[in-house]
């Protein structure tokens, strides 16, 4: 068989911040925000600081 196991990105450990590109330590306190993609699928997304969530928070309510 010559299948190949999808989804070879192993960075599951790693995150980083949605709005500056960060990594963030899993595990220290990080704030998260839940959204609904096109899909309507929740997504979290992780922040390095609360500075990052509100400025992606106010970047993604803009064009409303
Ligand atoms: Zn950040």
């Amino acid at each position: 068989m010559t299948r190949r196991s999808p989804g070879s990105d192993d960075a599951s450990d790693e995150r980083t911040c949605a709005s500056c590109g960060e990594r963030i330590e899993l595990t220290a306190w990080h704030p998260v925000l839940a959204e609904p993609d096109a899909s309507e699928a929740l997504h979290l997304y992780p922040f390095c600081s609360a500075d990052c969530r509100t400025a992606w928070n106010q970047r993604n309510t803009e064009n409303d």
